[in-house]
C-alpha cells in the first residue's frame, strides 16, 4: 500500500522511538479498493504524552488528547495520531462511557464499526486485518465487527454509516448485519439531529436509486414521512413505480448536489396526504407540490438543516410541477425572478422527475433540452435580468426628480420592460421611459 511521504515519516519516527504505528481505517479501505484516500489516520502503541515527545519538534494540536488523539502539523497538512484504544459503556446509544488505551492493534480494531473499516497497515508490519475486511471488500460485503446488534446498540449512528458505506462502495450487508440494522433502527431516535442530518447528507450525494429502495425502512426510521411512501401505489398510467421507487430514481437522476438531492428525496412526500381516486380508479395528487414543500420544510427544520439549504430545497419542491417552457420570454422572466442557478436546478429536478416514471412514455427530454439550450443562450448574452445590471440606477432617477419609494418602484418597472424585451438596456431609452412615467404620475 502506498503511503505519502509525511505519513511514512510519522510512522518511521514512532517506530524508531520503539512504538508500533499503522495507517488505519478509511485510508486502508480506500487503498484496498484502488481509490486515493482523502486523508490518512494513524494509530500507535505510544501513549499521547509519548507521541507528543516523539513529535516535540512539530507544531501539535492537543484538543483530542483526552480520547488519545494528538494532531501533528506536518508540511503536507495535519495528521491525527491516536493511541490504540478500546471503548465501552454506551448507555445513551451514542457515546462511549469510557475509553481505555490498549497495548495492541487488535484491541483497537475491535472497537471499529465494520470489517472494511477495521484494517490497518504498516510498511514494516504489513496488514492487520483480524476481521477479514479485505475478503469482505473483495466479495462486496458489509459486515459489522463482532455482534451486530450490540454494536448498533452501542452507537446507532453506525446503522446510517453502514447504509452510507454500502451505497458508496456498492456493498451488500451480510444477513445478520442487515437484520440488526433493521431491528435496531428505532434507536436512532436518540441521536442528535445534527449528526443524523450530516450522515444523511453524506449518504445522499453517493446514493443510487437502489440504495434508497433497499434501505427505505432504515431511512424511514429517521424520516418517518418516507414510511407511507414505501409500496404506495399511485394508481396512475403515468407511474409504473410505487412512490418510494419513483423517488429513488429521481434522487439518482439529479446531480449529486445537496439541495437537489434533498429536494429529490422529499419532492413527493405530500402525495400521500393529497391522494384522491377518481371514478375511473385513477389517482390524483392535486396541490401535492405545495404540500410536499411544507412537509420538507418541517423535516429539514427538525433535522436542524442550515436555513439556506432548507429554503432552497423547499423552493425547488414547491415549483417542481410548474413546468419550465422552452420559451425565451418565459425563461428570461424566470431567470430574472430566481437567478440562473435556481432555474437550472429547477430544470434538473423536473427532468429527473419526468424521467423516473418507469413507463417508457415520452419523458419530455426533447423539451428539456430546448430549455437548457435557451438558458445557455441567455447566459451567454449576459442579458440584463436584475437591478444590478440595469443601465440606470437610483441616482439617475433622483436627477430626474424621483424621491423615496418612487425610485425603487420605477427601477423595477424599468427592469420589467428590459426583461420583457420591450426596452433595450440603454441609459437614454430607460431615462426617457422613466421621465414619461414621472409625467404621468404628476
Ligand atoms: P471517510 O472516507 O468517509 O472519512 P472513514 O472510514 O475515514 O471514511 P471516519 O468517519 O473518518 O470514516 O472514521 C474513521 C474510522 O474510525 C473509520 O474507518 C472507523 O474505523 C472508525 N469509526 C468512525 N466512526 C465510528 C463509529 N461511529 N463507530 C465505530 N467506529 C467508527
Ligand atoms: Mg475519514
Amino acid at each position: 500500500m502506498f503511503l505519502p511521504g509525511n505519513i511514512q515519516n510519522c510512522i518511521d519516527l514512532l517506530e524508531t522511538a520503539g512504538f508500533a504505528a499503522y495507517a488505519v481505517g478509511g485510508c486502508v479501505r480506500d487503498a484496498c479498493l484502488g481509490l486515493i484516500p482523502h486523508d490518512y489516520d494513524l494509530c500507535t502503541s505510544a501513549l499521547p504524552a509519548q507521541t507528543e515527545a516523539v513529535f516535540r519538534d512539530y507544531r501539535l494540536v492537543l484538543s483530542g488528547e483526552k480520547h488519545g488523539t494528538v494532531t501533528v502539523i506536518t508540511e503536507d497538512g495535519p495528521v491525527e495520531i491516536t493511541t490504540f484504544r478500546t471503548e465501552g459503556g454506551y448507555r445513551d446509544n451514542r457515546h462511549p462511557d469510557w475509553v481505555q488505551f490498549v497495548p495492541d492493534i487488535q484491541g483497537d480494531l475491535a472497537r471499529r464499526d465494520f470489517t472494511v473499516n477495521a484494517m490497518a497497515y504498516s510498511p514494516t508490519r504489513g496488514f492487520a486485518d483480524p476481521f477479514g475486511g479485505r475478503e469482505d471488500l473483495k466479495n462486496h460485503v458489509l459486515r459489522a465487527v463482532g455482534d451486530p446488534v450490540s454494536r448498533f446498540q452501542e452507537d446507532s449512528l453506525r446503522i446510517l454509516r453502514g447504509v452510507r458505506f454500502a451505497a458508496r462502495f456498492g456493498l451488500n450487508p451480510e444477513e445478520k448485519t442487515m437484520e440488526a440494522m433493521l431491528s435496531q433502527a428505532g434507536l436512532m431516535e436518540n441521536l442528535a439531529r445534527e449528526r443524523v442530518f450530516e450522515e444523511l447528507c453524506k449518504l445522499l450525494v453517493v446514493a443510487k436509486a437502489q440504495d434508497i429502495t433497499r434501505f427505505a425502512e432504515i431511512l424511514a426510521a429517521v424520516i418517518p414521512e418516507l414510511k407511507p411512501m414505501i409500496g404506495f401505489d399511485q394508481h396512475s398510467p403515468h407511474h409504473a413505480y410505487d412512490l418510494i421507487t419513483h423517488t429513488a430514481h429521481v434522487v439518482e437522476g439529479v446531480p449529486a448536489e445537496l439541495p437537489l438531492r434533498w429536494a429529490a428525496l422529499l419532492h413527493d412526500t405530500g402525495k400521500v396526504e393529497t391522494f384522491t381516486l377518481d371514478a375511473t380508479g385513477r389517482g390524483h395528487f392535486y396541490g401535492h407540490a405545495k404540500e410536499s414543500a411544507a412537509i420538507a420544510d418541517s423535516i429539514l427544520r427538525r433535522l436542524k438543516a442550515p436555513t439556506t439549504l432548507r429554503e432552497e430545497v423547499v423552493a425547488l419542491i414547491g415549483k417542481h410541477m410548474t413546468r419550465l417552457q422552452p420559451d425565451r420570454k418565459f425563461l428570461r422572466r424566470q431567470a430574472s425572478k430566481y437567478g440562473f442557478p435556481m432555474v437550472e436546478s429547477m430544470l434538473c429536478l423536473q427532468e429527473a422527475d419526468m424521467g423516473s416514471k418507469g413507463t417508457g412514455e415520452d419523458d419530455g427530454s426533447a423539451v428539456f433540452a430546448e430549455v437548457r439550450q435557451i438558458l445557455a443562450e441567455l447566459k451567454a448574452e449576459d442579458a440584463c435580468l436584475n437591478l444590478k445590471a440595469l443601465a440606470v440606477n437610483g441616482n439617475d432617477l433622483m436627477a430626474l426628480g424621483f424621491r423615496g419609494k418612487e425610485i425603487g418602484t420605477c427601477l423595477n418597472a424599468l427592469l420589467e420592460q428590459v426583461v420583457e424585451e420591450r426596452l433595450p438596456n440603454e441609459k437614454e431609452a430607460l431615462l426617457a421611459f422613466a421621465a414619461g412615467r414621472k409625467e404621468e404620475t404628476q
